[in-house]
């Protein structure tokens, strides 16, 4: 080819490859520093895309073609009460699972947390007074109680320690008797209703955020006073082995508004003695029930009075293992977009429960309520883009055990601290080092966690996540008809949306009618299939598959808030140096 001809076209190239390749250079760079910028800090749409189309059709399969009453029934009734480590409740994994598999869920299966202790379960328990005269009481037994071997009988005696003092004037004097432990209490009467919805007033109040005044300042009081408490409660169980009670009786608390009365019992931790009945090595050593407070008020009165009352009672209890390890049950529906199967949304709530009713509200709903997510999008055969993951947790009530060892497991963890003050607190209240995440924990766009009772949805908590809540304010707008209006910046505890938020990953509980949860069934032996609303359930079903689809199908990740630094938590805030001009060097 011609040589200057030969030049000038290759210096035409040149001129037009440099700049494509500065172009293809720079392009990649954006690229990478795309990439290095995380999924959930790309610009998030002033507008979202909302597909009313979808919100049609899952209102329509949610409320129209619900099957939740009938996983409320078969979870409860068939399956009953679902104790961590129980047999109950490796039935009720089994069965979700294979109900997820046969809605069409794939990848259905039990994933293991670890060793959690024995395995329980209550077969019968009969208390009654048989003199002065003889009474049928209102009892059961507090979980990992042991057995009483057959009916006992033995003299009433009430025990009332609060603090190391009060041991000695009981010490040789409970051989064989029938103990009442604890104080009477008020019993009000039910003067306001037990079933409460959210007024519209009570809503803006909470979208508001009051700041407290001691906002970090109780952390101390709090770890001192569970400390004390737990360190009493494992003396006193001690101390009532070695005085050979033949049994003990505790009142049961009260709920809100009087609710821990008219046959009501609250059978929980808070009802077991010792801070970890279920481990072998801290296992209580007598048996104990929870009595209903109108019972325990007759013979506590009676023994005040100087009468002397016998009573009789038959605990029949059954351990299971002493190794049982903890199963959440965990089914997903495949993401199907190339750029974006690989990320997750998490729907879920916690599947194990209290024994004395059959664990319906708590959290029998939030279960089914999962369960029915899931359902609902099968059967409008929807191809979500991200994929979607069911968790059904267990070891909640023992402190967030099955979400804190899947998200350790899967996601990240803040390994606590091991110095010998900190061992005498349970896991979750100790100093940890700082946080260690794992690859999967950019994956997660958000976990939605219902764990409320029964109540319908009004809206949700952002857990100070200020960045979602435009998102969830254009979500939530079509649903102002089913009464989903509200969105507030404050924190939700207490449940499993922590364990995400705590490394990091955006988890969320939504804002629920609260019924007569906290007032009868929170842990009573009224937590029972009559107490779930199907309306209230349909409802929050439907509102929730509503926020998962959206969650699956946007652009972007859910944005976040900064990183946790656990390792922070409980330092005291300390006063700033130099600020008082007048102060003299010490
Ligand atoms: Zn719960």
């Amino acid at each position: 080819m011609h040589q200057p001809l030969v030049r000038s076209l290759s210096c035409l190239l040149l001129a037009v490859a440099i700049p494509a390749l500065a172009a293809d250079k720079s392009d990649k760079k954006t690229k990478t520093a795309e990439a290095e910028v995380p999924a959930w800090e790309q610009p998030q749409p002033a507008v979202e895309k909302i597909d009313y189309t979808m919100y049609a059709r899952i209102r329509e399969e949610g409320l129209q073609h619900s099957h939740i009453m009938e996983y409320a029934s078969a979870l409860t009734d068939d399956i009953g009460p679902r104790l961590t480590g129980s047999p109950n409740l490796a039935k009720a994994n089994a069965w979700t699972r294979d109900q997820l598999t046969a809605m069409g869920c794939v990848n259905a299966h039990l994933d293991d947390w670890g060793e959690f202790g024995m395995g329980w379960q209550q077969l019968n328990t009969w208390v009654r007074m048989t003199a002065p005269d003889t009474a049928v009481f209102i009892a059961q037994a507090t979980p990992w109680s042991p057995a009483t071997n057959g009916p006992v009988s033995g003299e009433a005696a009430w025990v009332n320690i609060q603090d190391d003092k009060d041991f000695d004037q009981y010490r040789g004097k409970l051989a064989g008797k029938i103990v009442l432990l604890g104080e009477m209490r008020e019993v009000p009467p039910l003067d306001k209703a037990l079933f409460d919805r959210y007024t519209e007033k009570e809503l803006d109040e909470l979208a508001q955020h009051p700041v407290s005044e001691r906002a970090g300042q109780d952390m101390q009081a709090r770890l001192k006073a569970y400390l004390q408490r737990t360190r009493m409660a494992d003396k006193i169980a001690q101390f009532l082995a070695d005085e050979k009670v033949a049994g003990v009786i505790r009142p049961s608390r009260d709920g809100n508004h009087g609710g821990g009365s008219g046959g009501t019992i609250f059978d929980d931790n808070g009802a077991a003695l010792g801070r970890t009945p279920y481990k072998r090595e801290t296992a209580v050593k007598v048996p104990v029930v929870v009595m209903a407070i109108e019972n325990w008020g007759r013979v506590y009165r009676l023994l005040q009075q100087h009468v002397p009352v016998t009573i009789e009672m038959d605990v029949e209890t059954k351990f299971t293992g002493d190794h049982e390890h903890g199963y959440d049950t965990i089914a997903e529906i495949p993401g199907t977009d190339p750029e974006l199967k690989d990320q997750v949304v998490m729907v879920g709530g916690h599947l194990d429960s209290w024994i004395a009713g059959t664990g319906a509200t708590d959290n029998g709903a939030g279960t089914v309520v999962a369960m029915e997510v899931m359902r609902i999008l099968k059967a409008l055969n929807v191809q979500p883009r991200r994929t979607i993951r069911i968790a059904l947790w267990t070891g909640e009530e023992q402190g967030l055990f099955g979400s804190r060892g899947y998200v350790k497991e899967h996601f990240g963890y803040a390994a606590p601290l091991t110095t010998p003050d900190q061992q005498a607190l349970p896991e979750f209240m100790r100093q940890t080092r700082p946080l260690e995440l794992k690859p999967d924990q950019k994956i997660i766009s958000g976990y939605f966690n219902v764990d409320n009772g029964s109540g319908r949805i009004h809206g949700i908590y952002t857990q100070e996540n200020a960045a979602v809540a435009p998102i969830f304010a254009q979500w939530l707008a079509p649903l102002k008809d089913l009464g989903v209006t509200t969105i507030t910046m404050r924190n939700t505890g207490g449940t499993d949306h922590l364990s995400f938020d705590a490394v990091g990953i955006p988890g969320f509980q939504f804002i629920q009618d609260e019924l007569d949860y906290d007032s009868r069934t929170h842990h009573s032996n009224q937590d029972v299939y009559e107490r779930l609303q199907p309306g209230d359930l349909k409802q929050a079903a439907v509102v929730e598959a509503i926020f998962v689809y959206n969650a699956a199908m946007r652009d972007q990740m859910l944005p976040r808030k900064p990183l946790p630094h656990p390792e922070l938590r409980q330092q005291e805030t300390k006063p700033l140096p130099g600020v008082f001009p007048g102060a003299v060097e010490k």
